[in-house]
């Protein structure tokens, strides 16, 4: 009896072990991320290279493996970087406007923020947002001469031009990475479908400004996919009726023509934006986006003036505190 039944069980035993063997395989089946990675993930922000999703478990010898024995489709182009210089200055509701707009740029992927402070030197309030912004940042500055700073005087010049100066110097060497430049001011508001919509540019691309001109919006006229004019409330003789936030401009654009720049000399109050693009490209070149420039996807927002008539005019507090 006992033998009969030690021979029933070294027959089952290797059964046993096969069925064992297959189920551990089946547990090393690539486990879900951990995080759902959407288009707009704020881990998916673009320094170099994409992260490999987060996994449940180290990848371990099996990971390995795995990847030999399945073929690995070709990898994807990498996303065009999107470099949005934004030109800041010093005032009450400043650490609010950069607040708002990091978290804006925080969840676009691979944006490189060029913040550049309209001051003799970079202030300590602005490095200390730099640093815990939590987006990769380039944080210069460039003063506005004081002849300049007058109202009716365009704004931000000295800015924006340090801004291309540093995106010129960084790819002196190289060919150009994709990529694709936008000017963002401290204080629009920025839907994220915007970005969207401009990673794809090839040359210059357009797009509607909302809360603009003394309209609920402006934009370029578009027919067959071409832009034919300008649907704007002011100065309707600018050869670009755009504003500063409507357009983008492909890093090779730039980079092919190094004298384009905003320029203080002759320039008339609102024609900064035609300057500039008359240097660089053509109406007839101009890429509509935003389904042919029929939705607002950015508002020329401004920020009232904050009401300080009750701050002390000596520090009363026991604590410094930042605002
Ligand atoms: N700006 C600047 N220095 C100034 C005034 C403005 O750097 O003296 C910046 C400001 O932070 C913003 C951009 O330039 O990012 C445009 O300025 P503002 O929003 O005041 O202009 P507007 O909305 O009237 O065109
Ligand atoms: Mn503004």
């Amino acid at each position: 009896m006992k033998s009969v039944l030690f021979s029933r069980f070294f027959l089952l035993l290797p059964w046993i072990l096969i069925v064992i063997l297959m189920l551990d395989v089946d547990t090393r089946r690539p486990a879900p991320p951990l995080t759902p990675r959407p288009y707009f993930s704020p881990y998916a922000v673009g320094r170099g290279a994409a992260r490999p999703p987060l996994r449940r478990g180290g990848p371990g010898r099996g990971a390995e493996r795995r990847n030999e024995s399945r073929p690995q489709p070709p990898p994807e182009p990498p996303l065009p970087t999107i470099y949005a210089i934004t030109p800041t200055y010093s005032r009450p509701v400043q650490k609010a406007e950069l607040t708002r707009l990091a978290n804006t740029l925080r969840q676009v992927a691979r944006l490189h923020w060029i913040l550049v402070e309209d001051a003799a030197a970079r202030s300590e309030l602005v490095s200390r947002f730099v640093a815990r912004a939590g987006l990769p940042c380039t944080h210069l500055h460039a003063p506005t001469p004081r002849r300049y700073k007058r109202p009716g005087l365009p704004r931000a010049t000295e800015q924006r031009n340090a801004g291309l100066a540093w995106l010129r110097q960084r790819h002196r060497h190289q060919r150009a990475q994709p990529g694709v430049l936008f000017f963002a001011d401290d204080d629009n508001t920025y839907s994220l479908e915007l970005f969207q919509e401009m990673r794809t540019t090839r040359k210059v691309s357009v797009w509607p400004v909302g809360l603009v001109g003394g309209r609920r919006y402006e934009r370029p006229l578009v027919e067959n996919g071409k832009v034919v004019g300008w649907y704007t409330g002011w100065r309707a003789d600018r050869p670009f009726a755009i504003d500063m936030a409507g357009f983008a401009v492909s890093l090779q654009v730039i980079l092919s023509n190094p004298k384009a720049v905003f320029k203080r000399r002759g320039s008339q109050p609102g024609m900064q934006e035609s300057d500039f693009l008359k240097q660089i490209t053509t109406i007839e070149e101009l890429e509509p986006k935003a389904n042919n420039c029929t939705k607002v996807l950015v508002w020329h927002t401004r920020t009232e003036k904050v009401n300080l008539a009750n701050e002390p005019k000596y520090h009363l507090d026991t604590v410094k505190i930042e605002v």
